[in-house]
């Protein structure tokens, strides 16, 4: 039987789906290789105790039953108070959709914005589901680079150049894969040419709790912005929650309204006893935040201080997120052919930078979500890879 046309090209002309690379590491541990994967954006530790006991006593209370669409009233409250005091945008409970996580929400958003054929823009190097949550919505994905020369800061001219007739923009700061963590000026321009051209502007947020240069600062927040802006977040990198599924969209109230038709017709809403744990999540305050953010902090650090002792890998400050990103140019390879190198020689697994787009290429993302002696280790074996595949070069 024929598929639809949607689903069988969801992955557009790619070879796979930018995994190809991770799927063999796993592969290869299947079979009892060792091997040090610093791969995906998964914390190294699991949900908070306190987080687990609120899911399970809500559970045992009775919290098992269909629950309310647009989400939990008291969740959708915590969310609108935490945006309204770290926004300073004023958000009530009818801004917010409660979403099973962020992917759910990307989803969502393009599917309120988007009609079928709607040329609908991203920034590359970029999340690697988010061509596929364009097509999936029946949308044409436009990709707008961003340069690793730049700080893979996107130029609104750059925007502004594939923007006639498009529908939307899909930003996300801070930035998986690159770090980047938008500037008041990249935020600026973005706001220009989202006006200027009359595009929705969805905001991926995902990250806003790891940032370790600057501040985050949400476009939502910028003049005239928050009728044309949908921010997606999530507690899956906040409160280390991936596998809950929890997130939400916040947008205009008729939005937010359609969402929740949408979700009536999709999700039917979100686990009950995964909204009341979320709340418990969030009333637990910044500090629970903060020390779930640290050790991505900490590990940064280590790696712009091996980075720095050599001169043929060059580290783009990653400003934010659990990832850094190398320029690996200097060694004649591309991301993939350096990654399968580094796992071949060196049974080290790494993200290849070409999974995120053209703008990574020649770059190799690190997920920072291995212990720290572990992570150095590997950093350093990959540097000294570099180096002796430098030499072969010159
Ligand atoms: N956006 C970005 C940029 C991400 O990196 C991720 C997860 N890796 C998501 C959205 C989705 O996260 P979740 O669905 O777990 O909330």
């Amino acid at each position: 039987m024929r598929q639809s046309h949607r689903i069988s090209t969801l992955n557009g002309d790619a070879k796979d789906d930018g995994w190809g690379l991770f799927n063999l590491a796993r592969a290869r541990i299947a079979q009892g290789a060792k091997i040090i994967e610093l791969t995906q954006g998964e914390h190294d530790i699991g949900t908070d105790a306190r987080i687990l006991e609120a899911m399970h006593a809500s559970a045992m209370r009775g919290v098992t039953g269909y629950s309310p669409v647009p989400g939990l009233p008291k969740l959708r409250e915590a969310v609108a108070k935490r945006l309204s005091e770290r926004t300073g945008v004023a958000t009530t409970p009818d801004h917010v959709q409660i979403t099973p996580g962020g992917q759910a929400g990307l989803f969502a958003a393009h599917n309120a914005t988007c009609d079928p054929g709607d040329r609908a823009l991203y920034i590359d190097p970029y999340y690697a589901t988010y061509p596929g949550t364009l097509r999936a919505v029946g949308a044409v994905p436009v990709a707008v680079e961003a340069r690793s020369r730049h700080g893979f800061q996107p130029r609104a001219e750059a925007i502004a150049e594939k923007a006639e007739g498009a529908k939307s923009l899909l930003v996300n700061t801070p930035n998986n894969p690159t770090g980047a963590v938008y500037g008041i000026e990249t935020l600026e321009g973005i706001a220009r040419v989202t006006q200027d051209h009359d595009l929705w502007l969805i905001s991926d947020e995902v990250y806003d709790t790891q940032v370790w240069e600057g501040e985050h600062i949400s476009p939502r927040a910028l003049p005239d912005m928050a009728e044309r802006t949908l921010v997606v977040g999530s507690m899956s990198k906040s409160h280390a929650m991936t596998g809950s599924r929890l997130g939400w969209v916040v947008g205009p109230p008729e939005v937010i309204q359609n969402l929740t038709f949408l979700a009536n017709a999709t999700t039917y809403g979100v686990a009950g006893f995964v909204q009341v744990a979320g709340l418990h999540a969030l009333s637990l305050g910044v500090d629970l935040e903060e020390e779930i953010a640290a050790p991505f902090r900490r590990r940064r650090a280590i790696v712009l201080r091996l980075v720095e002792g050599q001169n043929v890998v060059r580290a783009i400050p990653a400003q934010g997120a659990m990832y850094t990103m190398l320029d690996i140019r200097a060694t004649g390879l591309s991301g993939e052919a350096f990654g399968r190198e580094l796992l071949d020689r060196e049974a080290i697994a790494v993200m290849p930078g070409e999974s995120f787009g053209h703008a990574a290429a020649g770059h190799i993302r690190l997920a920072l979500t291995t212990d720290d002696a572990r992570l150095e280790d590997a950093v350093a074996r990959l540097l000294a890879l570099a180096g002796r595949l430098a030499d072969r070069n010159s």
